[in-house]
């Protein structure tokens, strides 16, 4: 961690420091830092498919280490899009609202459901050893079960 090490840091509307990078010699550290943990927002479960070294610490943070510019570009559009995403009006479409089946709310981006009025919501399921996402009615959120896992209806496009 010694010599050239710059760090900067990245804020959302409210001042929070959601993000931070540490620059190595060989390699970037990027850091979700825990307001952007605590979001619901982004999922350790996608970071980790997309992702080779990819760590929680005992500061619930999670860090990712970038090693070329190809996954320094594709960390960042998964932040970008995942950024898109927007809660719902009810207190069930918010994101990052776990309903009793441990399934996770990661908003919408617009995009109508397949339900009267009904816009699709991105969900991932938070059991061990699944980690699905899928798509959701905002209706259905407050009590979807995982299609892979749990026996749910299957998915639709959000
Ligand atoms: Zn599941």
């Amino acid at each position: 961690m010694k010599g050239a090490v710059r760090d900067f840091r990245l804020h959302d509307a409210s001042g929070s420091q959601l993000f931070s990078l540490i620059v190595n010699r060989d390699s970037l550290l990027f850091y979700f830092r825990p307001p952007a943990v605590r979001s619901g927002r982004f999922s350790l479960r996608d970071l980790e498919r997309s992702f080779e070294e990819v760590r929680e610490n005992n500061s619930g943070e999670w860090t990712v280490r970038i090693t070329n510019l190809e996954s320094a570009r594709r960390l960042w559009a998964y932040i970008v899009a995942m950024s898109e995403f927007l809660s719902g009006d009810g207190d069930t479409t918010q994101i990052g609202y776990v309903n009793s089946n441990n399934q996770r709310c990661q908003g919408h981006r617009g995009y109508p459901g397949n339900d009267h009025l009904q816009k699709a919501y991105r969900m991932e399921c938070l059991n061990e050893d699944c980690g699905n996402t899928y798509g959701a009615n905002g209706s259905d959120v407050f009590q979807r079960k995982c299609p892979r896992c749990q026996g749910g209806a299957p998915g639709i496009e959000f």
